[in-house]
């Protein structure tokens, strides 16, 4: 017997207890009177707290826990606790779900949830800039209302999901690509993640031109060198004749061995952690090293200055440095024709180390000079090679002032003459004490 019937059994026989008491004592009359009086106030005590239970469980306020005697006082209690218990479990689930909302989010793909009529349920902010969809307005809405790439309503409709679906010309400006794959879950529900794989085929697209660039430089020379051992095979040759063949052949053998090489400092490059900024170059001993390659190169037929601030130099790693430096002033030397001037400088600027080298020479068409960094890229083919270049020099030098966070500048003006200006950051700047006389 649970505590209601307990307690109204109870009440029951008090009642009829005190009514035959009553009844003995005054009248019978008197008795049955104060029975009906007494029920009645009970009943009426009875359909106020139902009415007050109702409006309660109409609109629950929680913590609000109304106080009553008796088995009603019982009553709201045990509401009460049951409340508690309801809130807690929603707020954990509340939890869970907004974690789970925030991991998605969190994701660097795009996720939506289409319902059982590809309408659209939900969406991260990945999955917006993607498809260009916004969360709120086009909740509800039929995904292909609003993808209407006809390749993607194809896959959505094809049902066959076990590929993902390459999309191009995506996003603002229609040049992302993104790939997508729908994954069936639940009742008939689906999972569409995208993945923008724009920097990855551009990444594929680069490396497919450089094999193929690497293949056509390689090639030539190679072309050349056994053109010539065949005739030299082949025909009977005066010593003079052999000696110039064997002179062409050394030339294209040397001329593979400088683009091989090159490939091998850019490998280099891209593999090495970035140089260590506490490692301070001997600037003297490489400007020594420029200036004498430099007139070497040059053979005195051009007017070569250098203006250099010998106590200044940067942190990092010398063996780059003398390469993009030296990159710099010989591309100078070889594209400007005899008698030119070209003018090295290396100063403080703005409380940064800055290396220039000023040319008077071919100079550089204003479209070009964007692309100058790109691997065998070349204003000037023919010119290039004669002068012995592998069209990967200003490659490396990117490189190198990337890893030293430097900067490259390009001034050029056809006919007149160019300006490369390297810019180190004022934290790899520093300056060496002179040395004791
Ligand atoms: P290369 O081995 O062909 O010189 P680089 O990467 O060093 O390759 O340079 C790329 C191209 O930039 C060169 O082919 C040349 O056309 C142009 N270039 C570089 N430096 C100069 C310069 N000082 N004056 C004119 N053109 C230059």
């Amino acid at each position: 017997m649970n505590i209601i019937w307990a307690r109204s059994i109870v009440s029951v026989v008090l009642l009829g207890v005190l009514c035959v008491v009553v009844g003995a004592l005054v009248n019978v009359e008197t008795g049955l009177s104060l029975a009906v009086v007494l029920l009645l106030a009970q009943s009426l005590f009875g359909t106020f707290h139902k009415q007050r239970l109702w409006r309660l469980l109409d609109a629950p306020v929680y913590g609000e826990v109304p106080s009553a005697p008796g088995i009603w006082g019982e009553i709201y209690y045990r509401l009460h606790k049951l409340a508690k218990r309801w809130h807690a479990q929603v707020r954990q689930v509340e939890q869970q779900h907004s974690r789970f909302i925030q991991a998605i989010q969190a994701s660097p793909n795009g996720v939506a949830m289409l319902d059982d009529h590809d309408q659209i349920e939900w969406c991260n902010a990945i999955s917006e800039v993607h498809f260009g969809l916004d969360a709120k307005r086009d909740l509800r809405q039929h995904i292909t209302h609003l993808v209407r790439q006809p390749d993607f309503v194809r896959y959505l409709n094809s049902h066959r999901y076990e590929e993902m679906l390459i999309m191009r010309g995506m996003g603002e400006k229609r040049q992302n690509v993104l790939s997508v794959q729908v994954f069936p879950y639940g009742e008939n529900r689906k999972l569409v993640l995208s993945q923008d794989i724009t920097e990855l085929e551009r990444t594929d697209a680069m490396r497919r031109d450089f094999v193929a660039n690497v293949s056509h430089e390689l090639k030539t020379p190679l072309t050349v060198l056994s053109g010539f051992l065949e005739t030299m095979r082949e025909l009977p040759l005066s010593e003079a004749e052999r000696a110039r063949y064997l002179d062409l052949m050394e030339q294209q053998s040397s001329r593979m061995r400088h683009i091989v090489n090159d490939l091998l400092v850019l490998a280099k490059l891209e593999g090495d952690n970035k140089p260590a900024s506490d490692q301070m170059i001997d600037m003297r001993a490489v400007l020594r090293h420029l200036q004498d390659d430099a007139e070497s190169l040059s053979s005195q037929h051009h007017r070569i200055v250098f203006d250099a601030d010998e106590g200044l130099t940067v942190t990092g790693v010398e063996t780059e440095i003398l390469s993009a430096f030296g990159n710099l002033v010989t591309n100078a030397i070889r594209y400007t024709p005899d008698g030119g001037a070209i003018k090295v400088v290396w100063q403080l600027q703005g409380g940064s180390a800055m290396f220039a080298v000023t040319d008077s020479g071919l100079g550089i068409p204003a479209a070009d000079i964007p692309r100058l960094t790109e691997r065998f890229y070349r204003v000037d083919r023919s010119r290039s090679r004669d002068t012995g270049g592998t069209g990967l020099g200003l490659a490396i030098v990117k490189h190198v002032l990337q890893r030293h966070d430097a900067q490259l500048e390009v001034t050029s003006e056809e006919g007149r003459g160019s300006t490369f200006t390297v810019r180190f950051p004022a934290v790899r700047t520093a300056r060496r004490l002179p040395a004791p006389a």
